[in-house]
């Protein structure tokens, strides 16, 4: 025992057996502290339940039950590097016999006349009953059987036992220092365990209904202060103030265009008119498809601001796609009198500097940059909207750093877009701060994109296929999971297959090679070439999924098809049929296992992205919607074990109910909750106070 008392404040390196490389291994899982130990649930559970006897347990299941060696146990040696250690114990019913490869030290371990407790695969031959290679332990130690053992996620460095060893040592002795953060009379209501008592069964479950019960409290809990942050927020949103835009004169930009705008696009647009002519800030995300047409919903606002004399910012996720965008909203807003300017990492010292003393003094109206661009101290004259593409949470904390940037108290709207497709009633959830709109439309003309999931075997098919394509005048994508052979896994790497496509399969076609792992510039140059039709084959990895648009493509290849979520898929898929030729979309995979192959059938069988959402979310539960790269929210950590949506509807209701019946969480019932979600949102950079 560690001295002096644990709280959950102790380090992890002050118990026993937790030495620097310990450390380290622990450090990686984000584990530091006793707390975060405590906070680290179990992904599976074994039952490890003692069985009442030898002769009921279950043929050719793994089960555990206590016996007594009968005998030393014996090595013989079957040939050079494998040898076997047999042994025998019995309990009043019958006898175990006990088969050990390779281990002969067990015999050290193992003493006839002591009492053990064995966990492994049953076989029974005949009477016989048999364990190939069990674990045991001496009865009464229970750490590793004898009850539900819980499995760890782990990492290089740690073993289970190493793990569930800390637990047993921490979890006792400060269980008693756990705060409840849900008031006594929510978990009345809900029908909810107490806080101590489910991290005690979520770690050490005595029954499988206590586990059951414990998951189901900690995961209402996760959910209902995550959804208590944003509302919460959201409230604060709204006291806020912002520069109203009154003057909304749309006509200079549809004047411009050579379409008519969908049905989807003019109520985005109404809709955030309508939060800009307000003077509180808008917060607002455009949810729609890839093509679904969202930027001229964002011109349209930067048109709203230019109009009330202000200066809008255009936050893209890259570089690339910042050029591509400048260029876009040039054309789609000069007419108006814009004057539009780029501003990224890139750009010489003497561009940036010309580029950020015109922002500075008011003579540009729209700047373009990627995310970085609020935080490489810049200045605005008279900031009024930011939109941002692709990143969905726009902290508190940024918007109150943007106000001062922009010289003064008022907070500029926000408009945020995202082509990730949510079912709604996850939006709700992971949105509750934002307002959201839908471009569930796709403007006409489009051909849907032809999908096809193939085995390897099919590939010199494929081949073929990608040649007429070239034949066409069309180009290809080729999208792999890795960048390199070094990754694990024997997956396909788009450095070495991009350069066994180019010197072995299409020596005659001009193949270009794009990853993550590539200086911007490099990358910059391959995509520009490939987008300017110098290129026939692009072979990249995942980094082209918010690339630039080239509606010359018409085929999409992804290999080893099974490694991506749906909407990663879907996102791929939506690089081709931007043009007016006819695109496909192959998925490569071997994986047979039939959930994999029902979830990429039903990508080929579904355009939409809204469905897909929706089938990903019947199939993996919400929890893949969670902490998804995008959403920018506290990590849930038990969302991913449970597929439980109804549970979620619960705990967003609970939430509203608790802010209605106390705005500002200052009754002495929730100064728990108040803490628990005020560390919840710091992580994030939120600012909550
Ligand atoms: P998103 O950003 O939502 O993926 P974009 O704004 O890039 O989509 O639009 C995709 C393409 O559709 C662009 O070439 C754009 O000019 C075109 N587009 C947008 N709105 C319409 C419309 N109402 N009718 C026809 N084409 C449109
Ligand atoms: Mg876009």
């Amino acid at each position: 025992m560690p001295e002096p008392a644990i709280t959950l404040h102790t380090p992890l390196t002050k118990f026993r057996g937790v030495g620097p490389t310990r450390a380290a291994a622990l450090a990686k899982l984000g584990l530091h502290t006793t707390a975060d130990l405590l906070a680290y649930f179990p992904r599976d559970y074994e039952d490890r339940t003692l069985r009442e006897s030898i002769a009921v347990l279950p043929p050719d299941a793994p089960a555990a039950v206590s016996a007594l060696i009968a005998e030393p146990l014996r090595t013989s040696y079957l040939r050079p590097g494998m040898d076997v250690t047999k042994g025998r114990a019995v309990d009043h019913t019958g006898q175990l016999e006990l088969t050990f490869f390779n281990q002969s030290y067990v015999r050290r371990d193992l003493h006839p006349g002591q009492a053990y407790v064995f966990y492994g695969q049953v076989t029974v031959h005949g009477t016989r009953r048999q364990m190939t290679n069990p674990l045991f332990e001496p009865e009464g130690k229970w750490v590793q059987i004898g009850g539900i053992v819980p499995v760890y996620p782990l990492t290089a460095g740690l073993s289970q036992n190493f793990l569930r060893t800390l637990l047993r040592t921490a979890l006792p002795a400060c269980l008693s220092q756990i705060e409840d953060p849900l008031p006594p009379a929510l978990r009345a209501e809900h029908q909810l365990v107490g806080a101590q008592e489910a991290y005690r069964a979520i770690h050490c479950p005595p029954t499988w209904q206590d586990l059951q019960a414990a998951r189901r409290r900690l995961m209402f809990e996760e959910l209902f202060c995550l959804n208590l942050g944003l509302t919460y927020l959201r409230t604060r949103r709204e006291c806020e103030s912002a520069l109203p835009f009154p003057n909304q004169d749309l006509s200079a930009l549809t004047g411009s265009l050579p379409f008519q705008l969908t049905q989807a696009q003019r109520r985005a647009i109404d809709e955030a008119a309508a939060d800009l002519r307000k003077p509180t800030p808008m917060s607002r995300l455009l949810q729609g498809d890839v093509g679904s047409g969202k930027t001229v919903v964002a011109a349209a606002c930067a048109l709203f601001a230019y109009q009330n004399g202000c200066q809008a910012a255009f936050m893209a996720p890259t570089e690339l796609l910042a050029h591509q965008h400048q260029a876009t909203l040039e054309t789609l807003l000069r007419q108006a009198g814009l004057r539009i300017a780029l501003l990224i990492g890139s750009m010489t010292p003497a561009q940036k500097r010309q580029a950020t003393a015109a922002l500075a003094a008011g003579e540009i109206d729209l700047v373009v940059g990627t995310h970085a661009l609020l935080s490489e101290g810049v200045q605005f004259a008279r900031l009024g909207l930011v939109i941002t593409d692709e990143q969905h949470r726009f902290g508190v904390g940024q918007r109150a750093a943007l106000a001062a940037k922009s010289g003064g108290t008022l907070h500029p709207h926000v408009l945020v877009m995202s082509a990730t497709p949510i079912p709604r009633t996850l939006a709700l959830m992971l949105y509750g701060d934002l307002d959201l709109s839908l471009l569930n439309e796709l403007p006409p003309g489009r051909t849907p994109v032809e999908t096809y999931l193939i085995h390897e075997n099919k590939r010199p098919r494929l081949y073929n296929f990608v040649r007429k394509q070239v034949a066409l005048g069309r180009q290809v994508y080729i999208v792999c999971p890795a960048v390199s052979q070094e990754d694990p896994d024997g997956l396909k790497a788009a450095e070495q297959y991009g350069h066994t496509l180019q010197t072995e399969v299409f020596p005659d076609l001009r193949v270009g090679i794009v990853h993550g792992k590539q200086r911007s510039k490099e990358k910059q140059a391959v995509m520009a070439a490939f987008a300017a039709g110098d290129l026939d084959v692009l072979v990249s990895t995942t980094v082209i999924e918010v690339g630039v648009d080239v509606p010359n493509a018409s085929l999409m290849v992804i290999e080893n098809a099974d490694r991506f979520g749906l909407s990663q898929l879907h996102q791929l898929r939506g690089r081709v049929g931007r043009g007016t030729h006819q695109s496909y979309c192959v998925l490569l995979s071997d994986n047979e296992n039939p959930q994999t192959r029902q979830r990429l059938k039903t990508l080929a069988a579904t355009t939409d992205g809204f469905a897909l959402a929706e089938a990903d979310l019947k199939q993996r539960g919400p929890g893949d919607f969670f902490g998804t790269r995008q959403t920018g929210l506290p990590q849930l950590r038990l969302a991913t074990l449970e597929g439980d949506l109804t549970l979620l509807q619960e705990a967003q209701t609970a939430a509203r109910q608790t802010i209605q019946a106390d705005t500002t969480l200052t009754h002495p019932d929730h100064q728990a909750l108040r803490r628990r979600i005020s560390a919840l949102f710091q992580e994030k950079g939120e600012i909550f106070n």
